[in-house]
């Protein structure tokens, strides 16, 4: 079906905007020293859309948790000048299936495949009619199980914020303090549960 060798062009990294969840943002500041105020930002939700993350209510409308682009482009922050991703041991989940996606299915397992929409966009991507390499069929299909915890957690979280009665009238510096403060509780639970990855 096909083999993926990353090519390390940059090409994704340019392509799509990264919603991210409270603990991909955690893992940026403790592993990667990363400052919120510049790397991370509340994208509006009438201009970005996603099906899996949920929406922030704030005082000014609602939003997104996502990486920023540089100033001027569509590149990621992160993105080095050279193709590279200047962040790549901690990066968000989300950038690490690229170019492959990962589907549950009726009885709960988890199927890995090619992004359909990265066939023509990634030169990784060789169609060769073999079958995804078991590797990455593997370190895929735990990555998603983790995947699908954070993004329940996150969810819940986001909930919890947009039901309170402060959460929606405050300001994105005061969502992400809060943000920052349960991932640190949710990393916890998760690495006594063997469920933390860094
Ligand atoms: S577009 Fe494909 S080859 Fe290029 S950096 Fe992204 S995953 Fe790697
Ligand atoms: S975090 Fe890294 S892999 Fe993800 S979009 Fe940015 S540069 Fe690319």
């Amino acid at each position: 079906m096909v083999s993926f060798k990353c090519k390390m062009c940059g090409y994704c990294c340019t392509r799509y905007w990264i919603p991210i969840t409270h603990l991909d943002m955690l893992r940026l500041v403790i592993y990667g020293n990363v400052e919120v105020s510049n790397a991370i930002e509340l994208k509006n939700a009438k201009i970005y859309h996603s099906k899996k993350f949920p929406k922030i209510k704030l005082r000014r409308g609602e939003y997104y948790l996502a990486l920023r682009e540089k100033k001027g482009s569509n590149s990621c922050i992160f993105l080095t000048d050279d193709g590279r991703c200047s962040v790549h041991e901690y990066k968000p989940l989300t950038c690490r299936f690229y170019p492959f996606v990962y589907i549950v299915q009726k009885d709960g397992t988890i199927k890995i495949s090619i992004n359909e929409k990265a066939i023509n966009e990634c030169p990784g991507i060789i169609l060769d009619n073999k079958p995804v390499d078991r590797d990455i069929v593997n370190s895929l299909t735990r990555l998603a199980r983790v995947r699908l915890i954070e993004l329940d957690l996150y969810r819940n979280l986001v909930n919890e914020w947009n039901s309170e009665l402060n959460g929606p009238f405050s300001r994105a510096r005061d969502f992400i303090e809060y943000a920052l403060d349960v991932a640190k509780r949710h990393k916890k639970n998760l690495e006594e549960k063997g469920m933390w990855i860094k």
